[in-house]
């Protein structure tokens, strides 16, 4: 691999504290800390993606110190790492700083066509932002974030990426319940990549501290690395870039809805300024359609962060955002107007959304209805999301339908609501009916949208337990499902969550502890 050619720009240019002191405090003014990584001895990698590293330009591992790198057994000595601090708003409220605690970033490398990429490890111990925790990652939470991340990006969904998960070769202490029942579970690390990993929250923060300058060299920075379409010397182009991330973020929730993945924990400092997925917790793909279907135990008692609430939270946050760059732009009229044009922008993405999910060609008056009907009725009836979209593929005028549908149902549906189901299917026929493009084609349309396979979270428990008694033939199959999401490979994974999981921790909730 070509370690030799990562290199640091972010903490070369923006100001850091260099002191290298790994002791938990406050680091005002600074956007990073220079941190150590553990030095794990008995590391052992699980995975490699080896495609990934081609793409960044990291190439392949050749020799023992390339794994080294990987495992964050050793490092080069170019590599300085370090540790970026952050803010944000957590459940609604003012968190001050939080920043990268167990996150640690190597630098930064480029491929052949200039692309570059940023690469971090996830539980490489503790830094000066771990916060009393000890920044390391369990194997149970890196398994997650590893294949869930692929599976997002082979979705066509914008995300981080996971580049290597290994085993530390220590034990990790945890309360996965918070229930007072600690215990020792693997010790994992993972390496993972994106273009950038800013977040709302690194704004957030040096704003909050009013560092004016750092605020703008951090914005000109963003705009200049990751938005080529906004020209630098605009005077308007701080709020081109709110407009820009608002635009992005709008995408993105639409995508999340698209394929019925809840993120859980959409605090400001879990949102990135690229519009990416970042930081996967106790997320989860939808089983059975719930608009307020929530995998995070700690956020049950509001459901804020719910499947259904996502935009609007969007929004909420791109508020918090806006508040960090009004120094910069100074200007509540236009950053009101772009927060506002957020809601009509979003539902206009979604419902286009939705037609394509549907087979339709465009979006009828009627239509938007229809689809507030169809999550009425995929909620009532308590129906698989995916699956439903799956076998509506096979629906016509002369199908059974009580057959085609058998297996999407959670709960036993009564004549009545069964009556009510039929009702809505014909009405979807008779809406296909009006599509000026082929049967084929609107087909297609829904073949492209909706997945064959998702990651359910039952799928990944499966998969912790084979991994953590060192087995990876369940791993290396779901790796393949994975890469292949619109193509139905194994039909063991298209079914709906066994009942055997219905409320088992792990396979529909989660606690934020990783
Ligand atoms: P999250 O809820 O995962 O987005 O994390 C919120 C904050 O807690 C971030 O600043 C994380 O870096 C920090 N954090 C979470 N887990 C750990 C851990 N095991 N060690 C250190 N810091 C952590
Ligand atoms: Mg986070």
């Amino acid at each position: 691999m070509n370690l030799d050619q990562i290199t640091q720009p972010f903490s070369e240019i923006f100001p850091g504290d260099l002191s290298g002191n790994p002791r938990q405090r406050q680091t005002p003014k600074v956007l990073f800390s220079t941190t150590q990584i553990m030095g794990f001895e008995n590391a052992d990698l699980i995975i490699f993606n080896k495609k990934l590293a081609e793409e960044i330009g990291l190439g392949k591992i050749e020799k023992e110190a390339d794994t080294d790198f990987l495992n964050a057994a050793s490092l080069p000595a170019n590599i300085k790492t370090y540790a970026t601090a952050y803010a944000g708003h957590q459940f609604g409220n003012w968190a001050g700083q939080l920043g990268d605690g167990r996150a640690i970033f190597a630098g930064e490398i480029q491929n052949k066509n200039g692309k570059k990429t940023e690469l971090q490890w996830k539980g490489a111990g503790a830094t000066p932002y771990s916060r009393h925790a000890d920044g390391r990652a369990v194997l149970r939470s890196s398994v997650r974030e590893y294949l869930m991340s692929e599976a997002m990006y082979h979705l066509g969904i914008p995300t981080t990426r996971a580049l290597s998960l290994s085993f530390t070769g220590e034990q990790v202490m945890r309360d996965m319940m918070y229930d007072g029942n600690a215990d020792y579970e693997k010790g994992a690390v993972m390496m993972r990549t994106a273009e950038s990993f800013l977040r709302f929250g690194h704004f957030e923060l040096i704003s909050s501290q009013r560092e004016i300058a750092t605020l703008q060299q951090l914005t000109d920075f963003t705009i200049q690395n990751y938005f080529p379409e906004i020209n630098v010397e605009s005077p308007e182009k701080y709020a081109l870039l709110f407009q820009n991330i608002s635009e992005r973020t709008a995408d993105l929730m639409v995508e999340w809805y698209r394929v019925g993945f809840v993120h859980g924990v959409m605090n400001t400092d879990n949102m990135s300024v690229l519009g990416l997925t970042i930081d996967y917790g106790p997320f989860s793909f939808l089983d059975e359609y719930a608009l307020n279907f929530t995998p995070n135990t700690t956020d049950l008692p509001g459901r804020r962060y719910a499947f259904g609430n996502q935009g609007k939270i969007a929004q909420w946050n791109l508020w918090q955002l806006a508040n960090a760059l009004f120094p910069l732009i100074n200007d509540e009229k236009i950053l009101e107007k772009i927060l506002n044009d957020f809601t009509e922008m979003f539902w206009t993405k979604h419902d286009a959304m939705m037609a394509k999910k549907f087979g339709f060609d465009r979006v009828l008056e009627s239509d938007v209805s229809f689809f507030t009907d169809a999550q009425q009725i995929m909620e009532d009836l308590k129906i698989d999301y995916t699956l439903f979209f799956n076998k509506l593929e096979n629906a016509d005028e002369n199908s059974d339908y009580e057959r085609l549908f058998a297996e999407v149902f959670y709960e036993h549906v009564s004549e009545e609501n069964f009556l009510k189901f039929e009702n809505f299917i014909k009405i979807y026929l008779e809406r296909l009916d009006k599509n000026t493009i082929s049967r084929a084609e609107s087909l297609a349309l829904m073949q492209k949208n909706n997945p064959k396979f998702i990651l359910r979270n039952y799928i990944l428990f499966e998969c912790i337990n084979e991994v953590n008694e060192g087995k990876k033939d369940l791993l290396n199959k779901i790796l393949t499902a994975l890469e292949n999401p619109y193509k139905e490979l194994y039909p063991e994974f298209s079914k709906k969550r066994p009942s055997m999981y219905n409320g088992q921790s792990g396979c529909s909730t989660l606690s934020c502890s990783s």
